[in-house]
């Protein structure tokens, strides 16, 4: 079961990530992407080519074999995050494996080898990896893909934080924010990814990455939730 550890101390609210919280976030992610896998790809269907459901579930069912396997065991929670990413890119093909990937694995990296991971260093990972989003994509907000979610709720999370929210409202609004920026991806024309080939007959659609996206947060605000 993941564990949250909130020591309270003259008034802070100090918030421990550690290795099973983490897992267990990659656990809600995984069974989420499963549970929706066929909504995802009905998505994909619409402005891009049918995969990405069928894209995540390969990448995240890799990930659970791994954790079945031991892969995991002993990791600390920046390592667990560089092994997702790093499986994300070896088993997805498409934009997404290589976008979620250098994701996680930025975000990995953030951690580094800490054993316990303060909200602080949470949110500086989310930021590491929305930076190796646009980094490797290029893409800003209003272009119809994953960032349109991803920015949204990585400055939500930061902005909980600073003011002193525990992890867990701040998982809550980041979710929230990443929902609101994926209902504001259906009005939007692509400009970028398989979705900007069709034009004007994007319009109207939610992008698949972006709801992806907000399914990992609102992973993060149950596993935190539980934890808590
Ligand atoms: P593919 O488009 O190669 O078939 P997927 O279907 O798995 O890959 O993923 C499509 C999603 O990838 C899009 O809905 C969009 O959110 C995201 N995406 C595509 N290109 C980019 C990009 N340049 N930057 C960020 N996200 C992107
Ligand atoms: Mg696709």
């Amino acid at each position: 079961m993941g564990r949250l550890v909130v020591a309270g101390r003259l008034g802070e609210d100090l918030t421990v990530v550690d290795a099973a919280f983490t897992r267990s976030w990659v656990e809600e992610i995984a069974a989420s992407i499963e549970d929706r896998r066929d909504f995802l790809t009905q998505l994909d269907a619409a402005i891009g080519d049918a995969d990405h459901g069928v894209n995540m579930s390969r990448g995240f069912s890799a990930v659970r074999q791994k954790l079945a396997d031991g892969a995991g065991d002993g990791l600390t929670p920046g390592q667990l995050l560089t092994l997702v990413g790093s499986t994300l890119v070896s088993t997805v093909g498409g934009a997404s494996g290589p976008l979620y990937g250098t994701a996680f694995r930025r975000a990995g990296k953030a951690l580094g080898d800490d054993a316990d991971v303060s909200s602080e260093a949470f949110a500086g990972a989310l930021r590491a990896a929305l930076d190796g989003v646009q980094q490797l994509g290029a893409a800003s907000v209003g272009d119809k893909t994953m960032v349109d979610a991803l920015v949204p709720a990585v400055s939500a999370f930061e902005a909980s934080v600073r003011r002193g929210a525990s992890f867990a409202d701040a998982a809550a609004d980041a979710h929230e924010a990443g929902e609101e920026g994926l209902q504001a991806t259906i009005p939007l024309q692509a400009r970028k990814g398989r979705a900007s080939y069709l034009g004007p007959r994007s319009v109207g659609h939610q992008d698949p990455g972006a709801t992806s996206t907000a399914l990992i947060f609102a992973a993060l605000e149950r596993a935190a939730r539980a934890a808590g």
